[in-house]
């Protein structure tokens, strides 16, 4: 992103966070034929949650490859480690919807502007229907994809010792580790349960201790009336000219065609991608 737009987007949107997307932060060590032992410390180091652990990757990243470590660190840290950051990341990639979005209307764009709009139309349409169906579908208070992730964990979290401290904190022994678990703060001493909003493996072994339901400790983001709340609008269809009731202030607007020549040789089509390519958390 160019630098007088980054900054025009912190004056206008001052709550807004600036990160980059790890997964092309990695593509574009790749391409600069980075060792893949310096990729891996890479990847440890943007995704742990502990600062003295993200110090402790990249302080072995500089020994191994000082070139890499440069140009890592070119970028501000809180703008592509986990740990550093001011704000919440997740393991998700739904940060480049302008990409995604591109490429799904890639052959559309060759119709004539009416009939690219009908694609849209008919193509929201589907996907809302879809996902409206499958949050509907779900017997579970929270989303499929949580429903795993927490399923994933519980083998684990029944190995667990946990020692109640009140009603709301308790300690959980982990292989000799002692991790303090406080459910009304929602925080463990791992920063898993505080950074991913979502039960880490201590949580859930105080939680199943507690019989207590486990929905109740998850971000609101990550319930099922959330989901549907997220595709509850219809997309409808226009329907056909004729039936359109158009306003009279609207038919007596002339419009032209854009003061625009198009140059010569091929549209691009595709999306040039930046150095960093960027997410904006607004
Ligand atoms: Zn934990």
């Amino acid at each position: 992103m160019h630098q007088s737009i980054a900054h025009g987007i912190a004056k206008v949107y001052p709550e807004s966070h600036h990160g980059i997307c790890i997964y092309h932060l990695e593509r574009n060590l790749k391409r600069r034929k980075v060792k893949s032992e310096v990729i891996k410390l890479f990847q440890s180091a943007a995704r742990v949650y502990k600062h003295k652990e993200f110090d402790l990757y990249m302080s072995d990243l500089a020994k191994v490859d000082k070139k890499t470590f440069d140009y890592l660190i070119e970028e501000p840290p809180e703008r592509w480690a986990r740990s550093c950051s001011s704000r919440r990341r997740y393991d998700m990639l739904t940060t480049n919807i302008v990409e995604s979005m591109n490429y799904v209307l890639l052959e559309a764009r060759e119709l004539p502007i009416l009939r690219m709009m009908d694609f849209i139309q008919v193509k929201l349409q589907r996907w809302f229907y879809e996902r409206r169906n499958e949050a509907e579908g779900t017997f579970y208070d929270v989303s499929w994809w949580v429903e795993e992730e927490l399923k994933k964990k519980i083998d684990l979290a029944f190995t667990l010792n946990v020692f109640p401290i009140d009603s709301w904190r308790s300690r959980v022994e982990e292989e000799g580790i002692t991790f303090l678990v406080d459910l009304n703060k929602r925080t463990c001493d791992c920063f898993q349960f505080q950074f991913d909003e979502l039960l880490c493996i201590h949580a859930i072994a105080v939680i199943e201790k507690r019989n207590i339901k486990k929905s109740n400790f998850c971000s609101d983001r990550y319930l099922k009336e959330s989901w549907l709340k997220t595709y509850e609008r219809q997309i409808h269809p226009v329907g056909h000219t004729d039936s359109w009731i158009v306003p009279e202030s609207v038919k007596s607007q002339i419009i032209k065609p854009p003061d625009f020549k198009v140059p010569p040789g091929r549209r691009q089509k595709k999306r040039l991608l930046s150095r960093f390519p960027e997410v904006q958390d607004i």
